[in-house]
């Protein structure tokens, strides 16, 4: 059964249910929530409930945005390649079936599809669900991974589905990870791509915390957001394994890269909401992130026990 995002009680841990979960950093958009018991890390703020039901609105799909699909929107060639890759190291992709959650545009899919893959997106921003579908002709469905659409339609009908960025915007991954797993079939990897805690834009942030008594929580106001579908919490990597366990998956492989989703003037800019700011300290941002490798994110892949 679903929990109940109205009358959520924080001090539950998301994740391994504990009750002893506090709050440990006061940020702009709420208080960060510490699990004692698993060490999870999550904001008091959970999307509310939507009845979906499938329909998409192509006129939702201005010019404006298909210019911003086109050009910015999750449209970075070189993530893609980073996660066919990754998946390649595992299954080759003809005739994979493949799930994408938050499929986005429907770039990765369409690379899935492009060699010799059947690469099938779960989509819930309209424009997007458009857009993969006239660009690249892809089935896109726009209904969260766990509704009961898709295992009643597609239980077990995956080899593979992949989470890009995902996990960290939904409101309870271990729920989302749980219905994954139903659609997979047997031998069915999940793989998973989210900001790690263990590295350096979160250790960053709580240090700056600290030392400034929580008057500085710098990279931790860009790293959870009360924003819908904002990042609601950031994992470390021994506590996706921890999740992948309990959701009935062994973690068969795991990597830390460094991947920013936009320019670091974006974050600068969101951040101080100053375009001098991000003019001047962007490049330097950027030639720190290109010089030290910083890794900020994890590629974690599980297989269905
Ligand atoms: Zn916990």
């Amino acid at each position: 059964m679903m929990k109940d995002p109205e009358s959520y009680d924080f001090a539950v841990c998301k994740n391994c249910g504990s009750p002893t979960a506090s709050p440990r950093y006061r940020l702009r958009d709420g208080l960060v929530w510490v699990c004692r018991g698993c060490g999870l890390h999550y904001i008091d703020y959970l999307d509310p409930v939507v009845q979906w039901d499938g329909e998409v609105d192509r006129e939702e799909l201005t010019p404006r945005r298909r210019a911003y699909l086109k050009s910015r929107y999750q449209n970075n060639p070189k993530r893609f390649h980073r996660h066919l890759d990754f998946v390649r190291r595992f299954r080759t992709l003809r005739d994979l079936r493949v799930l994408d959650v938050g499929s986005g545009g429907g770039f990765f899919l369409s690379a899935v599809n492009r060699e010799g893959g059947d690469g099938m997106g779960a989509e819930l921003w309209d424009p997007a669900v458009s857009f993969a579908r006239e660009t690249f002709g892809l089935t896109v469905h726009k209904y969260p991974v766990e509704h009961p659409f898709w295992r009643n339609n597609y239980s077990g009908a995956f080899d593979v589905v992949t989470l890009w960025d995902v996990i960290e915007h939904v409101n309870f991954p271990l729920e989302t990870l749980r219905a994954v797993r139903v659609l997979l079939g047997n031998g069915g990897l999940v793989f998973v791509a989210t900001p790690c805690r263990d590295g350096f834009f979160h250790r960053f942030g709580t240090v700056t915390y600290r030392i400034t008594a929580g008057r500085f929580p710098t990279t931790l106001n860009m790293l959870y957001s009360k924003d819908p579908f904002g990042h609601k919490q950031i994992i470390s990597t021994a506590e996706m394994g921890e999740m992948f366990h309990r959701s009935g998956f062994n973690m068969i492989g795991a990597d830390k890269m460094c991947e920013l989703s936009a320019p670091c003037g974006d974050y600068i800019f969101k951040y101080f909401s100053s375009r001098t700011l991000a003019r001047l300290l962007g490049p330097p941002a950027e030639a720190f992130v290109g010089v030290t490798h910083v890794r900020n994110k994890m590629v974690v892949v599980g297989l269905k026990k």
